[in-house]
């Protein structure tokens, strides 16, 4: 099934897609240290709990109490006071580096320059970068939602591989060659991906029973691509 097609099927499942976490670059990261480990809910939880607490400007969070900040971190999950440190990392980071407003400062930079400044923010490795380039409107790229890169593998190739970057690279040229590289197109591939990920094409324990791809699914149909087919069904 072409790209365009299972994308359209798998809206008619799950209904068109938002985004629920800030898409402003500095919100993003702020929003992605919120929660741990990450995941959207526990990310929304401890954003909730800081927006009320303490703020989410940079000046606030530097200004901010350590201990009063950790504890604000806390309905997120683990590890409140190491992400309480990253968020005045970051924070210190847009005001020196960016003069307080980072998308701004990413103005005028190559996407090549403005992925390695990215990366260079705690935990945000490739994907986090492609997400944060796509979803903040600064480039079309093929992002690939990061914890269920499996899904569109799995749909058109089979099997998908061991090693993750691997997978990610993979969905990433089907995003690539299957879905027009605007704004809107890649985010709604993303949002549709993820969806299908978080409910139906589960990593460990797909329910590919009443999948709505399942007709045009190659691991579905048994496909192994010469991998080594892992029992998830
Ligand atoms: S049929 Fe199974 S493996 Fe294929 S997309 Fe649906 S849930 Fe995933």
């Amino acid at each position: 099934m072409p790209l365009a097609n299972l994308l359209d099927t798998l809206e008619t499942f799950h209904g068109i897609q938002a985004p629920n976490w800030p898409t402003d670059p500095y919100l993003f990261l702020i929003w992605w240290h919120c929660g741990y480990p990450a995941s959207d809910d526990r990310c929304a939880k401890g954003w909730e709990s800081l927006q009320r607490e303490i703020g989410v400007e940079a000046q606030r969070l530097l200004e901010a109490n350590p201990q009063k900040l950790a504890k604000a971190l806390r309905p997120g999950g683990m590890v409140p006071e190491l992400r309480a440190m990253r968020l005045r990392d970051i924070a210190e980071r847009v005001q020196r580096e960016f003069g307080g407003d980072l998308r701004a400062g990413l103005g005028g930079l190559s996407i090549a320059q403005v992925r390695a400044a990215l990366k260079k923010f705690p935990n945000i490795a490739d994907p986090g970068a492609d997400r944060m380039l796509l979803f903040g409107g600064i480039s079309p790229v093929a992002a690939v939602p990061s914890n269920v890169a499996h899904v569109l593998v799995r749909i058109q190739k089979g099997q998908e591989r061991e090693n993750y970057s691997a997978t990610y690279k993979e969905a990433q040229k089907l995003i690539e060659e299957g879905v027009a590289a605007t704004l809107d197109a890649r985010m709604r591939a993303y949002l549709l991906l993820k969806r299908h990920g978080q409910t139906v094409c589960k990593r460990a324990n797909p329910k590919c029973e009443g999948c709505p791809a399942a007709g045009a699914c190659a691991f579905f149909e048994g496909q192994t691509q010469g991998r080594a087919a892992r029992m998830v069904r």
